[in-house]
Parts: C-alpha cells; sequence; structure tokens
C-alpha cells in the first residue's frame, strides 16, 4: 500500500493505526524452513479471510513455526493488497484461549452450558444416530440448517443429500434480502455480493443509513476513499453523523422510518423538473407515466413534516444527483431489515438509480462476471416429499431464499410440518435473529441441536452437541468463485495446525455423511483432491492457485457503455417502474409511504451499526480486535442527555418496550445524532460463559430487540421497531 492510499484509507476508517505493517520488505525476506526439526525462519501462505464473510485474499505470514501476521494480497481484486483492520487481526482468532477446542457433549438441561468432552467419534455417531431417527420418525425434511458464509458449503452438501431442503442464513431475512427483493422486483437481478457497486468511478454517491467506513466492507471502504479523494459528492442521510456522513457535501438527518418519504420526493423533483436520464428511461423503462402519475403529490413540501429535512434541501440534493447522472450510485446498502417497509424502500432505492440511468452505467452498478469453475459432479440430491417450511403457501411471495424465521416459527408450531433438529454453523442465532425468547423457545421443541463454530457463542450453549471448527487460517474451504467487476478464484488454504482437536467444517461433513450412509456424496478422499478435480475440469492449474492465493480471468466489458447488451429479466423485459407483479399479489406497485409507529413517551428509537474493527457478535473474545474496542457505548442526544440528566462516559442500563433491561453500557453524549433515537453498535454484551474475556462488556441490542415488523413482501424481520429509555446502572 503507498503512503497516500494507506492514510487515505485509515482516515475514511477511524480505525487504529499501526495495526497492519507494511509487508513488501517482509515479503522479500521470506524463506522456507525446512522439513525437519522445528520450523525457523519466516513463509508466507496465501488464502483468503474470514473474519467476516467479504473474503478478502490474505498473505499468512509464519515466523519459526508461529502465526506471525496477515496482510493483504496484492494480486487479490478484493482487497488489493491491504486488509481492513478486522482482518488483519486475523492471528488474534487463532491464538484466542476462549475458543472451542474439543467436540462437547451436553451433561445437562439445554442453556446451563454445563458439558462434557468426548472424542470425535462419540460425537459425530451421536449426531447421526439422532439424525436417522428424526428421518425414520418424521422425515428428513425435519432436519434444518442455519449457516453463515462460504464455510457453510460442505454442510449444506451433506444435508441436501441427506434429503431436506431447510438450509436457512440469517443474511437473507435478517440482512440484505429486502434489498434483492426490491432491486429484482425492479430490473430482474439483485444486487448480490460483493455489491455490484462502482463507488470507485462515481461521482457522486448517496448513503441511506449505509455507514461505510464503520461497517467495513474492505473493498467499499478503499473505492469511497478513492472516490471522496477524487472529488466525488457525497450525500448522506441517515439519523445520526456517520463517519461517512463526515465525508458528506450534504448530511440529511432524516427521522427514523420516514426514508420513503424521502425517495419518493426526490423523485418527484427528478420527473417535475425532467432532470431524470430521459433516453434510458425511454428505451429500458415500463409503466413510466403510472409511475410519474403516482409521484405526483409527493413534493419536497409534502415530505418536509415527514422527514425533518427542509424541502430546498430535498431540492438541491435532488438536482445535485442529476448533476452527475449517470455517475451518480444510490448506495443500496446490506443491512436493510429497518421498518418493515424495506423491500419497497429498497424499490424505491432501486427506481431512483433507474431515473438517474445509473443500473449497468460507469459510476452506477456494473454487471458482475464470474470464472467458469465446474461443480464437483456429485450425485442427485434425493427428491423432498414435502417443500421448505419456512414459507407455507408462499404467503411471503417474493422471498427467493429460505426464512431463517420461518423455520424457527415451523420449530415451534409444527406446521407445516415439525423441525425436531437443527445444525446451526458460524452464526449466533441468539444475537442475529429478533426475539431471541421465540429462539429459546423454538430450541425447547428439537431432538437434537448441533453447533458448530469457532467460539462458544450464545447459541452454543444451547446445544446438545459443540463441535469444535478449525479457524480459517487452519483449513482448506470451498473454492471462492465470485461474482465481481473482474472474474477471479480464490483458494482458501491451512496455513498452520488447529492448536487443539478442532476440525476443519468439510471433514466434519464427510464424516458426518459416512456416518449417515451418505459416503457415494464425498467420493473425494480429501479436499485437496476435490478444489483439485474442479480446478482441472475448468482448466485452471492449483499448483498456480496454491502459489499465489488467486487466479485472474481477463477483463470483461462490464458496463453498457463497454458494450455490453442490457437485460433486465423482469416480467415485461424492462426495468419495471410501475410493476404489475407487485399490483397482481396485492402490493403497491410503485412504493408508499406509511408513517412509521412512534415509541411510549419518553423512549427513544433503538438504532444500530457496526464498528470497524468487530464482526457481528463473533470477534469481541479475539484479544487483537478487543484491545481496539472491548465494549460498546449508546450514542445519546445532547438535549435527550440533559433531559434524562445524564453524563458523557457514565454506566447506564437500557429498558426497552417490554420492560426488558440491558447489560450496563456506557454513555455517549454527542450532538450527532437526532434527539428522537439512540445508537448502539451490534454484538456486545455476551452472556455465554465460555466467552471469557468478552462476557458482560458492553450491552446486547439483540436482547432489546424484543420486536419486530415483518415485511410482508419476503418475510424479513425489521428490528428498528423498538424503543428504550435509560435507567441507572445499579437499578
Ligand atoms: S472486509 Fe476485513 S474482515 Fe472482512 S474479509 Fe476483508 S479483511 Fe477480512
Amino acid at each position: 500500500m503507498n503512503s497516500l492510499s494507506r492514510r487515505k484509507f485509515l482516515k475514511i476508517t477511524g480505525a487504529a493505526a499501526g495495526v497492519a505493517a507494511a509487508g513488501s520488505a517482509a515479503l522479500k525476506a521470506t524463506q522456507r524452513a525446512g522439513n525437519t526439526g522445528p520450523e525457523r525462519g519466516v513463509r508466507t501462505v496465501p488464502t483468503y479471510c474470514d473474519i467476516c464473510f467479504w473474503k478478502c485474499g490474505t498473505i499468512a505470514y509464519v515466523r519459526d513455526g508461529k502465526l506471525w501476521k496477515v496482510e493483504g494480497n496484492p494480486l487479490d481484486p478484493l482487497s488489493n493488497g491491504r486488509l481492513c483492520p478486522r482482518g488483519t487481526g486475523g492471528v488474534g482468532a487463532h491464538t484466542d484461549p476462549d475458543r472451542l477446542r474439543a467436540p462437547l457433549l451436553r451433561k445437562r438441561k439445554r442453556g446451563e452450558e454445563v458439558w462434557v468432552e468426548v472424542t470425535w467419534d462419540e460425537a459425530l455417531d451421536f449426531i447421526a444416530r439422532k439424525m436417522q431417527k428424526i428421518k425414520s420418525e418424521y422425515g428428513p425434511e425435519s432436519m434444518a440448517l442455519f449457516s453463515h458464509g462460504i464455510g457453510g458449503n460442505f454442510l449444506k452438501h451433506t444435508l441436501k443429500a441427506y434429503g431436506t431442503p431447510n438450509a436457512a442464513a440469517p443474511s437473507f431475512a435478517q440482512c440484505r434480502g429486502p434489498r434483492d427483493v426490491g432491486f429484482r422486483l425492479t430490473f430482474g437481478e439483485d444486487v448480490s455480493s460483493p455489491e455490484r457497486t462502482d463507488i470507485r468511478n462515481a461521482k457522486c454517491i448517496v448513503l441511506l443509513g449505509s455507514h461505510i467506513g464503520e461497517n467495513m466492507h474492505n473493498t467499499q471502504v478503499q473505492e469511497f476513499s478513492d472516490a471522496v479523494g477524487n472529488g466525488a459528492s457525497v450525500i448522506v442521510a441517515d439519523p445520526r453523523f456517520s463517519i461517512a456522513a463526515g465525508k458528506a457535501k450534504y448530511y440529511l438527518p432524516v427521522k427514523p422510518g420516514t426514508d420513503i418519504a424521502l425517495l419518493l420526493a426526490w423523485m418527484h423533483i427528478l420527473v417535475k423538473e425532467e432532470l431524470y436520464d430521459r433516453e434510458y428511461v425511454s428505451e429500458h423503462g415500463f409503466g413510466f407515466e403510472q409511475f410519474a402519475a403516482t409521484l405526483a403529490p409527493f413534493t419536497p413540501e409534502w415530505a418536509y413534516p415527514e422527514t425533518g429535512i427542509d424541502p430546498e434541501l430535498i431540492r438541491a440534493t435532488a438536482r445535485e444527483m442529476a448533476r452527475y447522472k449517470p455517475a451518480t450510485l444510490v448506495h443500496p446498502g446490506r443491512h436493510v431489515t429497518w421498518y418493515g417497509d424495506d423491500a419497497q424502500r429498497s424499490r424505491a432505492i432501486a427506481l431512483l438509480n433507474a431515473l438517474l440511468g445509473s443500473w449497468g452505467r460507469k459510476g452506477g452498478f456494473y454487471a458482475p462476471v464470474s470464472m467458469d469453475v465446474p461443480a464437483y459432479p456429485y450425485p442427485e440430491y434425493p427428491k423432498t416429499v414435502r417443500g421448505k417450511a419456512d414459507n407455507p403457501g408462499h404467503r411471503y411471495p417474493f422471498a427467493h431464499e429460505t426464512i431463517t424465521t420461518g423455520i424457527r416459527e415451523a420449530t415451534i408450531s409444527g406446521s407445516p410440518y415439525p423441525i425436531k433438529g437443527w445444525m446451526v454453523y458460524a452464526t449466533n442465532l441468539l444475537h442475529a435473529l429478533p426475539n431471541e425468547q421465540e429462539t429459546i423457545r423454538a430450541i425447547q421443541n428439537l431432538d437434537l441441536m448441533v453447533v458448530i463454530d469457532v467460539i462458544p457463542s450464545e447459541i452454543a450453549g444451547w446445544a446438545d452437541v459443540v463441535l469444535p471448527e478449525a479457524i480459517y487460517l487452519e483449513r482448506h474451504d470451498d473454492l471462492n468463485v465470485e461474482w465481481f467487476r473482474e472474474p477471479f478464484i480464490a483458494l482458501r488454504q491451512p496455513v498452520v495446525d488447529a492448536p487443539h482437536e478442532q476440525k476443519p467444517n468439510w471433514w466434519i461433513a464427510k464424516q458426518l455423511a459416512m456416518r449417515l450412509g451418505l459416503g457415494s456424496y464425498f467420493p473425494w478422499a480429501n479436499i485437496e483432491e476435490y478444489l483439485h478435480h474442479r480446478l482441472e475440469a475448468g482448466g485452471f492449474s492449483y499448483e498456480e492457485l496454491k502459489r499465489d492465493g488467486i487466479i485472474r480471468g481477463k477483463k470483461q466489458p462490464v458496463y453498457y457503455e463497454e458494450g455490453l447488451t442490457p437485460a433486465f429479466p423482469t416480467p415485461s423485459g424492462k426495468i419495471e417502474f410501475y410493476s404489475l407483479q407487485l399490483q397482481q399479489a396485492g402490493f403497491d406497485p410503485v412504493p408508499a409511504y406509511k408513517r412509521p409507529a412512534e415509541g411510549p413517551p419518553g423512549f427513544y428509537r433503538l438504532l444500530y451499526g457496526r464498528a470497524p474493527v468487530h464482526s457481528f457478535s463473533r470477534t469481541h473474545s479475539n484479544r487483537i480486535l478487543s484491545d481496539m474496542m472491548s465494549e460498546n457505548e449508546v450514542w445519546v442526544n445532547t438535549n435527550t442527555a440533559l433531559r434524562h440528566e445524564l453524563t458523557n462516559g457514565e454506566y447506564i442500563r437500557l429498558k426497552n418496550q417490554d420492560g426488558v433491561v440491558s447489560n450496563r453500557i456506557r454513555v455517549k453524549v454527542t450532538e450527532r445524532i437526532r434527539p428522537d433515537c439512540v445508537y448502539m453498535v451490534h454484538g456486545f454484551g455476551h452472556t455465554a460463559k465460555g466467552l471469557k474475556h468478552a462476557f458482560g462488556k458492553g450491552a446486547s441490542d439483540a436482547q432489546m430487540i424484543t420486536r419486530y415488523t415483518t415485511d410482508a413482501l419476503m418475510g424479513g424481520t425489521a428490528m428498528n421497531v423498538n424503543f428504550v429509555t435509560f435507567e441507572p446502572a445499579e437499578a
């Protein structure tokens, strides 16, 4: 990383400096250790990161046999040779003294966290026996898998071979699902991950509650930093003055829950003043006249009392967006399960982009490409007799992935059929799903509850069997064949051995399959054989991938300007300004605004977000990362703090509208948040006994989220619908 870009990167992120060391000198000094005796010297291994799901290419350094440090792989287009602050803390995941060490079998009641260590054979035999029993008594569909990240691929394969279609990830119904549904309904395609946002070429970037720089998706932060450095105009609408807002030309402190009103007013101006991309809209749009007519009443003056945003500011920002079209990117966000109208809000964002002509255009949204690597030729999975359990009768007609909370509901109700076994991989469901009591109620109905993870998280505390996984620096995983601006393949490979009895997920999945009589689905002897086979079938060299960590493909056209043919796989084959499929399903064909419900007097809407040094609730026992941030704080507006006699830095507790009281949390008194809401970073306030280092530090937003509103289009669970007030810490 050159010094200028590194300085800009840290300036944007606000993260602690000095975590990542420059690597070129060390790379030159690299030497291979001998094959005998204790390992000496420095060696490097390319792999890809798993501190979050972004999968940045990494170079891991081993010095005298010990994991030393990790840096970005300069060959990797996601990291560009630079990791985010969390990624640089990867060594701390390996050395974490609180991590799971051996398979555990529950000794007492679920949730009491009393275990006995068992061998892998004992643990896997136990699970296989229980799974066979569930299959014979209830059918294979009665097992469900919850997973997060690429590491779940092999377990999904085992579960599909076993015969269940019920595999879900919180990344859909608790995160990006509404966004992808809103964009699919408009353009026929979703935003995918990593997002197809061409931030680095954007001339104007609009962020609605999207905390780039705090929400640390490495590539996006680097591109945002470059775009800001190149003079891009940034518009931020957010109840909180985020890090990104600090880079903005225009900051709009929008009232929480009123974003659709703001979006309608912006679109009203673009249409009324004929500032939209007329050629693009007339060539690619469907139903524009009806759409334009629907917008007529939504003037900035109409939006003002709803959003709190000055009509002239709404006009000025709409004109600013138009000035730079089509290189104006209204960012679709990622974690967008906020108020229950989230798919329609995301559709409004898609429509605003459509008016600006940014879909498929440079500085807007590129069309991602990928390498052609054939899947492994497995036998066909058994046909399931019953469909998935999460969405009976398609009550959420636009859900295109499995709804986690739908599986939870089926587990509680036994309808449309009983769910009797959960396998939970790398997702702390008690922090990821709203209303933890509902999750616990569901678990009580299970005959088998298995958790596979690297740390003893809260959800592991409710398992019958806990299986310790090797961390990403100790294991192979599936190939990362990413959809991105340019095609590439990345390899995850072990750098060091797991320190105890931990095993890689592929080994666990294979061993379990063998015990279930599903050996034909794992014809390969080990994962290297599997990886080799897939790469060879695609005409790629495994040796090259092992050496470099990355194989990059040829650049291809990714914008319409480069000759790419526009294609919109919607029912009309065009961009659907007016959606007949929504209308036919009984929904608004153009997004409509509904005023959000207020909280009780003296209560404030609870908003939550991310920190640049932590991922979800999974990194708080990592000593390197917790050293940078060991607890969260609650942001309270200065006037609100005065009213409640709160002082900056004091510990308090939060109490939500249902009387649930949080762990103690420090107050941050600030002008940087509206007076009608408070904000905290997600994932803190651990209650799992095994997380000794993180236990009781900060408060858990998940504990406060007892209520949620379900998105009628796709089953996403909106969580910014809870309100809190303040209690003394000693209460
Ligand atoms: S964004 Fe950060 S934590 Fe996530 S994969 Fe990249 S370097 Fe790792």
